[in-house]
């Protein structure tokens, strides 16, 4: 690896540092690897830290602190204790805590359905009544929240990313169109930029003005416990910055034990104001006569208390941490000086996103392809899938063993520099 910029290489030593990065890339080749990194899956050494959980609650054990016996149909919120240990999470009290099935994205799904067909609390009508409905979505984010949209056409609008949240001077201009109805806000270890909301930023949100009264922030903390240092980040409490703004029905929180227990069968919530949390309820009873309350009490039971969950959730970085370390240097052994490529250092979350050179993200991802290693498509963390530079990545290290991550992000780092560098010569060749 070379120490100088790629644009500040002479000619002939760009050309060398091509040649050099082709061979290394080669060699990977002929070793016919299959590595994943496309998905932010647990492991399944993640997954066994939670293997006492599924014995749970075990047999003749099916009676809520109220008395109520679990197996059975009702309680649609969810059991009391259940929201009370995740009351802290969610930063709601448990009256105003909801436990849904095994998926947040299926919450999130159904209250933008509701919200189409009957209008959230403060709406005038249904936003499918309305002629457009715009959300904005703070980009690179979570592809899964822009396929929601895309699938009932709601249009996107990305906003930048500013390392403490989203750009709130744009965000606040955007907001003056009645259409935007809303934003999708993943607050801390963002989706993949691995970035938390500043104190700042959550009170301009609560703050600002909308000319759509019903406008709703999605707040998705997904990644709420999911450290990866000492440096345990915290968020301002949105449901209480809302309410204090004057604002109290502005936020919909949503969370779940994806990756805390069990990613395919664990427990999905919802919090927000008391008007809120009364109209979902309202709309989930008429989906179901009651949720999973086995699964709710084996949670209680496993877990205990928020020290439990604490606990629990070190395992997880026990377990993470030297994957992120690996990922980052690699990227900074190949990669740092170069001058054709950022990276972030995650303190929490699931992902490293990269920004390359324009043009070599998905020429990264080709690149990669021919050495056996999937990486998630280049712009997929964009709406609708377009990176309007062609210059973001997602990695995402959890699922593969430690030994595969070190090479699967050797890999990576070659096939960034190797993209970089051609886009370098494609642009002295463009600009001669
Ligand atoms: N939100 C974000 C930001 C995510 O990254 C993910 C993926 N784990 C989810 C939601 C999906 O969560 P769930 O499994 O609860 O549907």
């Amino acid at each position: 690896p070379v120490t100088a910029a790629l644009a500040d290489l002479s000619a002939a030593d760009l050309e060398a540092f091509l040649a050099k990065t082709r061979a290394d890339l080669d060699a990977f080749k002929a070793r016919g690897l299959k590595l994943d990194m496309t998905r932010g899956k647990p492991s399944p050494e993640q997954l066994v830290f939670a293997e006492g959980m599924l014995a749970l609650p075990g047999n003749r054990d099916h009676t809520s602190e109220a008395n109520e016996d679990a197996r059975n149909y009702g309680n649609l919120q969810g059991l009391a204790e259940t929201r009370k240990l995740f009351a802290g999470t969610m930063g709601a009290p448990a009256e105003r805590v909801v436990v849904g099935g095994n998926a947040s994205l299926a919450m999130m799904h159904d209250v933008i359905v509701w919200a189409l067909l009957k209008g959230v609390p403060g709406s005038a009508r249904p936003w499918s009544k309305e002629e457009e409905i715009v959300f904005l979505c703070p980009a690179p984010g979570y592809d899964r929240h822009f396929a929601i949209c895309e699938e009932f056409g709601i249009r996107m609008i990305p906003v930048r990313l500013t390392g403490e949240g989203p750009d709130m001077d744009q965000v606040e201009e955007l907001v003056r169109d009645p259409a935007v109805k809303g934003m999708w806000c993943v607050p801390k270890y963002s989706n993949p930029t691995a970035e938390t909301y500043s104190d700042e930023t959550v009170r301009r949100l609560a703050k600002m003005e909308t000319a759509a009264p019903d406008f709703r922030l999605f707040w998705d903390n997904a990644y709420a416990v999911h450290h990866l240092t000492d440096a345990k980040a915290e968020i301002l409490n949105i449901l209480d910055e809302c309410a204090a703004a004057g604002h109290p029905d502005r936020a919909f929180v949503f969370a779940s034990t994806s990756k805390m227990t069990v990613a395919g069968a664990g427990l999905a919530f919802f919090a927000s104001s008391e008007a809120n949390v009364k109209w979902q309820q309202a709309r989930a009873g008429k989906q179901t006569i009651g949720p999973d309350k086995l699964n709710q009490l084996r949670h209680v039971r496993f877990l205990k208390d928020e020290a439990g969950l604490a606990a629990h959730m070190d395992k997880h970085r026990g377990s993470l941490a030297p994957k992120f370390k690996a990922v980052t240097d690699a990227l900074q052994a190949r990669l740092g000086g170069l001058g054709a490529a950022t990276w972030i250092t995650p303190a929490g979350g699931y992902f490293v996103s990269v920004d390359l050179a324009p043009g070599a993200a998905s020429r990264t991802v080709a690149l990669a392809k021919e050495a056996g290693l999937a990486l998630t498509p280049a712009g997929a963390t964009y709406p609708y899938g377009k990176d309007p530079q062609d210059s973001n990545l997602r990695l995402a290290p959890s699922f593969p063993t430690l030994a595969d991550v070190k090479v699967a992000s050797e890999i990576i780092a070659v096939c960034m520099a190797l993209a970089c560098a051609e886009a370098e010569e494609a642009r002295r060749k463009k600009a001669a």
